[in-house]
């Protein structure tokens, strides 16, 4: 039987308490905008009453134009001793105007005895009162039980208790949360029966958190137990370990399990949007990630890329184009010429036809090679290197004049200062030149490389550097060693890889730069 899961997705509330993560208003409207188009059902936006930023998010998101999201406030159950009527934050919660609030509730006796501090029976009253309150003014009404599993671990009778009350007090679906993510799938199987047990009719959630790293296989099983929605982030962002990845979550039930959550269609945006959330939240994306990692259909040993060229199915659990990601074959010497084929093809560069230009590109290839240039790591830099191959030149977008890099420390006690300055010619022959200062050298020069770019071709402005490696290579020569400088930039719609290399690191860290603005112009100035 096809079964529909909901979709919860909690990124810019539980995720964005990761540790290093910090959302601006837009950043949150740009993400609830993309989970839209992803195909999420619910957005949770945040914890009004808790956060100002939050309440600022619940205005600005009424001007969004969503699809099928729907807009949900996140807040606690009333305090002790006070009529929900008059609890300031659940007036809070009213005043976001989302029609979805999601309130979290104890139901660990541990947590209402030791943290709380009132008796089981009055925080079944607290429960009772706060969803009833809140059901006769809002569409839907999630109550999220805390610490669910370990409660029902310890203490099965009162866990159940709680959510009967919510339950009964017209909760809309009881969320069964594993707040401290050490639970095994073999404990959530049974506990989720038992909730069943205990709520009848009302719907159950699943919320873990990935202390163990199961928060995905926890997930699964519980919506194999009958759990009809699932909770998480994108990437798996949240508190200590995180939440449960809701990228893999979402592949996962719809290509293995063949439940629906999104169109095929929007299935195919989840790596753009996976690597925009990492984007927005400043961390550098997992390449390993699965479905949706650079690395998650690389192919790099002989064997394995002569198979996958035969048949993909042979080294690949999905087709990587379903969830929007790509076969990747990385270059090496030892690869040869099938390799490089299928390079050329993965760019939509017809080399197999053009033997002259595929001898030409071997050959410099093995010459790079041996001084030190690897593109493995640099599809950009290899792309415009095929390109050259077949087109008999470079296309040129600029002409450098020259630069000077100067790195001055003017007292022992101070950090040094980097300036650059840059002439050169445009596509026109004008020449520009500039001047940048930088916290090193190499990011003195980047600056002043995309000032002067930046007067012709505006799209360099949406180019950011994200990573930068060097590495010493023993120099066999006896003339002093060779680096290698790696630089991996990205705009808002894809990264890429450039490399460089010299005995010094300023023209190696030059050459990369260079092939780096240079692809980005090659992709937005197609040649005609
Ligand atoms: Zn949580």
């Amino acid at each position: 039987m096809m079964r529909r899961i909901e979709l919860y997705d909690t990124t810019l509330r539980d995720g964005a308490q990761s540790e290093d993560v910090s959302f601006t208003l837009d950043d949150k409207l740009r993400i609830t905008e993309a989970l839209d188009g992803l195909g999420i059902h619910y957005v949770e936006g945040g914890w009004p009453g808790s956060n100002p930023r939050d309440e600022e998010f619940f205005r600005a998101v009424r001007g969004l134009q969503l699809r099928q999201a729907r807009i949900a406030a996140f807040g606690a159950t009333r305090r002790a001793g006070v009529r929900a009527a008059d609890d300031r934050n659940l007036a809070a919660l009213l005043a976001a105007g989302t029609p979805v609030v999601t309130i979290v509730g104890k139901t660990w006796d541990l947590h209402v005895r030791d943290d709380l501090r009132i008796s089981l029976e009055e925080n079944l009253d607290v429960i009772r009162d706060s969803v009833a309150f809140l059901r006769t003014r809002v569409d839907e009404v999630i109550f999220d039980a805390e610490h669910f599993f370990d409660g029902h671990a310890r203490n099965p009778g009162y866990a159940l208790a709680a959510i009967a009350a919510a339950a009964e007090a017209g909760a809309t679906l009881v969320c069964l949360c594993d707040t401290r993510g050490g639970s095994l799938p073999a404990q959530i199987g049974p506990a989720v029966d038992a909730a069943q047990g205990a709520v009848t009719g009302t719907p159950l959630g699943i919320h873990c958190h990935n202390d163990a790293e199961l928060a995905v296989a926890n997930s699964l099983e519980a919506l194999g137990r009958g759990c009809v929605q699932v909770q998480g982030t994108m990437n798996g962002l949240g508190e200590r370990c995180g939440n449960a990845n809701l990228v893999s979550i979402i592949a996962t039930l719809q290509l293995k399990r063949g439940w629906e959550c999104v169109t095929p269609e929007q299935l195919t945006r989840l790596a753009e949007v996976s690597h925009l959330v990492d984007e927005l939240a400043n961390l550098e994306p997992n390449k390993r990630q699965a479905y949706v990692g650079q690395s998650a259909f690389a192919h790099k040993g002989g064997l394995h890329v002569a198979a996958v060229q035969k048949n993909a199915e042979t080294y690949e659990h999905i087709d990587p184009a379903v969830v929007g990601n790509v076969q990747r074959v990385l270059v090496s010497d030892l690869a040869g010429r099938s390799n490089l084929l299928a390079k050329a093809a993965q760019f939509g560069i017809n080399l197999a036809s053009d033997q002259p230009a595929v001898r030409r590109l071997l050959a410099e290839l093995k010459e790079l090679e041996s001084r030190g240039y690897a593109y493995e790591g640099a599809d950009a830099s290899f792309e415009l290197l095929m390109r050259k191959a077949l087109e008999g030149d470079r296309r040129r977008f600029f002409r450098l004049i020259g630069f000077r890099v100067i790195d001055e420390k003017r007292h022992e006690t101070e950090a040094p200062i980097a300036e650059a300055t840059i002439m050169l010619e445009g596509p026109e022959g004008e020449t520009e030149h500039t001047a940048a200062q930088g916290n090193g050298p190499v990011h003195a020069l980047d600056s002043a490389l995309r000032k002067a770019l930046v007067k012709f071709y505006p799209e360099i402005e949406s180019v950011r550097l994200h990573d930068y490696k060097v590495r010493v290579l023993g120099g066999d020569e006896g003339t002093g060693a060779v680096v290698r400088v790696l630089i991996e930039s990205g705009d808002e719609h894809e990264r890429w890889s450039t490399v460089g290399v010299s005995h010094n690191v300023i023209e190696a860290s030059w050459q990369a730069l260079v092939d780096s603005m240079d692809y980005k112009l090659h992709r937005s100035r197609p040649a005609a």
